[in-house]
C-alpha cells in the first residue's frame, strides 16, 4: 500500500509520471497534507538519495563515527543527518544483504 512519506497517510492520489535518469517515477499527492512524493523503490523512503546513504555507510565501514559522518555529509552537501538515521540505514541495509 502507498502511504504519505509525510504524514503516513494513505489517502494519496497518483499525480503523474515524472521522468528522470533511471527512468520513470510516479509522483503521488497526498490529500492529507498536499505534499508530493515518489513511492519507495528501497531508497526514498529515506528521504535521502541512494548516493548520500552509499557515502554514509561506506564510511561507517571505515570506521567513522557517527558524528563524523554527520558532520561530513553537513560540511559537503548541507544535509541535516542525524545519527538515529545513520543507524537506521546501517540496520535496513545489513539485513538487505544478508538475505
Ligand atoms: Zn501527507
Amino acid at each position: 500500500m502507498i502511504e504519505c512519506s509525510k504524514c503516513k497517510s494513505p489517502d494519496v492520489k497518483r499525480h503523474a509520471v515524472r521522468k528522470n535518469n533511471s527512468g520513470e517515477k510516479e509522483v503521488f499527492k497526498c490529500n492529507e497534507c498536499s505534499k508530493f512524493f515518489t513511492p519507495d523503490d528501497g531508497f526514498n523512503r529515506f528521504r535521502h538519495s541512494r548516493d548520500e546513504i552509499e557515502i554514509a555507510l561506506k564510511m561507517r565501514e571505515n570506521n567513522y563515527s557517527l558524528a563524523e559522518v554527520v558532520e561530513y555529509l553537513k560540511d559537503l552537501y548541507g544535509l541535516e543527518v542525524t545519527r538515529q538515521s545513520i543507524l537506521y540505514w546501517e540496520r535496513k541495509f545489513k539485513e538487505k544483504n544478508q538475505r
